[in-house]
């Protein structure tokens, strides 16, 4: 089941960055961090109560006047609709009921998704009471009274949060049709590879239930079997702003690899690799799910014997924290090689669906414990007791050892390679759980 989206949205300085961070500092499941990729932190993992979820902060620069605060903030509310299953609207004590304040409200009740209300800076609850009140006059229900900063009344904030999440109920949303996010930045000719499937497969472009999100999903029937298409490129922000471009951009692309099964990174080949490209693949990366990295426009590419073999080893090195993805060369204007896009898709979903048993797994463990010692520290000596596939969607390993601190991340990228070796698990990652065991 996919995680669900809060998205926080507030005026410039009501205390938004404070509560992200309170939120993935403290709070977060542990994420590691994806090498080669700097994050600027959009979105984190966090967990309460159990649950899983993604907080994003839709945030962007700070505007200077007044007119283009009340539109920023427009753009802001419409993304976290779009994107998010519930929203925070912070506000500020301090600065009181502010018109954008009652115009975001509005736009946020009209929506019909669930928001829970945040009044920040309320740093001492019984002096400031009477200020909270005023904001039940913003007519989206009880407001939470937080102090960021001082991180209280988070906990109480968070329940109403996970409150509005949808019952674990685990098959509903699991169809068993694999969804697959066609990413990439924008121009890299994400409408055009739909298009051009659409228009060679029989296709049936249709409206699936609780799709009011901010892509458009369309359902492809290839040799007898669906596919669904969650494609990024529909809607287009007119936002003026560089940064804020990139940043909604990123936004719409957690939420999209979010929902899928496959994530398809188009890259443009007349351009090369970029740096937005690997934040991308590192969306998908953290979130364990599949990887195809379509190397788009290869029409337009001069080329010789060895141009694939540059181009592969160039996106490779920049991608060198994904290397299991799988690679293809495609166009989108003139179809070469799109029908290998399915095939490939094939292949990862079956690899993100394998399990290997135990007994398979511990010999291959104690092979390669044998040809390769693990790592010690101060005179003790990593000991690998033994490992257990534990689930699917990502392959995730729980490994049993003396001592974690003990594990390092190289010897951990050793065991992957000989689990690679041994069973592909071509175009997915997979995770490691280490745990100790006396
Ligand atoms: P954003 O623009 O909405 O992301 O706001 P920031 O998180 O950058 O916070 C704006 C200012 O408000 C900063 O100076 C924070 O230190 C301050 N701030 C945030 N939370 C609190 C709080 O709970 N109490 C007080 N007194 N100040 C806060
Ligand atoms: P999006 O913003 O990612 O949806 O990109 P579009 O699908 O709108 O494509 C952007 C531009 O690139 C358009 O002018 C397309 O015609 C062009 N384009 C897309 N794919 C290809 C391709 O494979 N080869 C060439 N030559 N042009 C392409």
């Amino acid at each position: 089941m996919s995680k669900p989206i809060v998205a926080i949205v507030g005026r410039p300085n009501v205390g938004k960055s404070t509560l992200f961070n309170a939120l993935a500092g403290e709070m977060i499941s542990i994420v590691k961090d994806t090498p080669g990729v700097t994050r600027d932190r959009i979105y984190a993992d966090v967990s309460w109560l159990d649950r899983d979820f993604t907080i994003i902060d839709t945030g962007g620069i700070e505007p200077d006047s007044q007119d283009i605060i009340l539109s920023q903030m427009r753009e802001q509310a419409q993304i976290a609709i779009d994107s998010a299953d519930v929203i925070i609207f912070i506000t500020d004590v301090r600065q009181g009921l502010t018109d954008a304040d009652s115009q975001v409200a509005d736009m946020l009740r009209k929506s019909r998704r669930p928001v829970v209300l945040a009044v920040n800076k309320v740093d001492n609850y019984k002096s400031q009471q009477m200020d909270v009140y005023e904001f039940y006059n913003l007519g989206i229900g009880e407001p939470f009274p937080i102090s960021a900063e001082g991180k209280q009344g988070i906990g109480d904030l968070l329940d109403a949060v996970v409150s509005h999440f949808p019952e674990h109920s685990g098959e509903e949303e699991d169809s068993e049709i694999p969804k697959i996010a066609i990413v990439g930045k924008p121009n890299v000719g994400k409408s055009s590879i739909i298009n051009k499937l659409l228009g060679e497969n029989r296709v049936i472009v249709s409206d699936i239930p609780g799709t009011t999100r901010d892509a458009v999903d369309t359902t492809i029937t290839r040799n007898g079997k669906d596919y669904i298409f969650i494609d990024t490129a529909g809607l287009r922000r007119k936002s003026k702003i560089k940064e804020d471009i990139e940043r909604y951009s990123i936004i719409r692309t957690v939420s999209a690899v979010e929902r899928c099964d496959v994530a398809v990174l188009m890259i443009d080949a007349a351009e090369g690799i970029t740096e937005q490209d690997a934040k991308i693949a590192g969306i998908a990366h953290d979130r364990g799910k599949g990887l195809i990295i379509a190397v788009n426009k290869w029409d337009l590419v001069e080329k010789d014997n060895s141009t694939m073999k540059t181009y592969t080893e160039k996106i490779r090195s920049v991608l060198s924290f994904a290397p299991y993805a799988e690679m293809l060369y495609i166009s989108a204007k003139t179809g070469q090689r799109l029908n290998k896009l399915f095939d490939a898709v094939d292949q990862v979903l079956e690899s993100q669906s394998l399990r290997v048993p135990t007994g398979v797994l511990n010999e291959i463990l104690t092979e390669a414990i044998a040809m390769q010692q693990p790592p010690s520290d101060k005179g003790r000596r990593l000991k690998i007791f033994y490992m257990t596939q534990v689930s699917i969607k990502p392959p995730t390993f729980v490994i049993f050892v003396n001592d974690r601190k003990l594990m390092h991340f190289s010897y951990q990228r050793y065991l992957e390679n000989r689990i690679r070796d041994s069973f592909g698990f071509q175009g997915t990652a997979i995770h490691f759980i280490i745990r100790e065991r006396q």
